[in-house]
């Protein structure tokens, strides 16, 4: 697999770090390098098989550790109902939720940010007395490319 680098982003995310106080390790940059290099979204298990051409000693925990840094730091999203990840639109410095749209032909997932989607389910929750944690919000369907083949 040829890597088309984006160093824009991975400068960006380099920063982040750097103000954050966090260590970007050649192997969390390496995965997140691989996630945006991907278009559609990415499982772990392809991950760890990309890695292994430039980090052949990789293993599944090298893989899964550097996940759970780079979601931790907002950098990817996890897609629970395909179990793989996508890395986030805005690499965003805050915590955010999302809604993504995954096209079920090619895999890519489109990353939608409604707040007002966010706080309107917010409300309908609190009128039974829910207080939320978390959001998954997945619709699955077909893409604006692959509609139009
Ligand atoms: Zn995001
Ligand atoms: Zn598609």
């Amino acid at each position: 697999m040829v890597i088309n680098l984006d160093t824009k982003l991975t400068q960006q995310i380099e920063e982040i770090c750097a103000a954050r106080g966090v260590r970007l390790t050649t192997q969390r940059k390496r995965v997140f390098e691989l996630i945006c290099a991907s278009k559609k979204a990415s499982s772990a298990y392809e991950l760890l098989e990309d890695l292994k051409q430039s980090e052949p000693q990789a293993k599944p925990p090298t893989v899964y550790r550097a996940l759970d840094f780079l979601m931790e730091q907002g950098f990817i999203h996890r897609v629970e109902s395909t179990n793989s990840f996508i890395s986030c639109c805005s690499c965003n410095a805050h915590k955010h939720f999302s809604q993504l749209l995954i096209c079920d032909q090619c895999g890519n997932v489109i990353e939608l940010q409604d707040d007002s989607l966010i706080a309107l389910l917010a409300d309908n929750a609190e009128k039974h007395g829910f207080k939320i944690d978390n959001h998954v919000i997945e619709s699955h369907g077909v893409c604006q490319s692959c509609s139009s083949k």
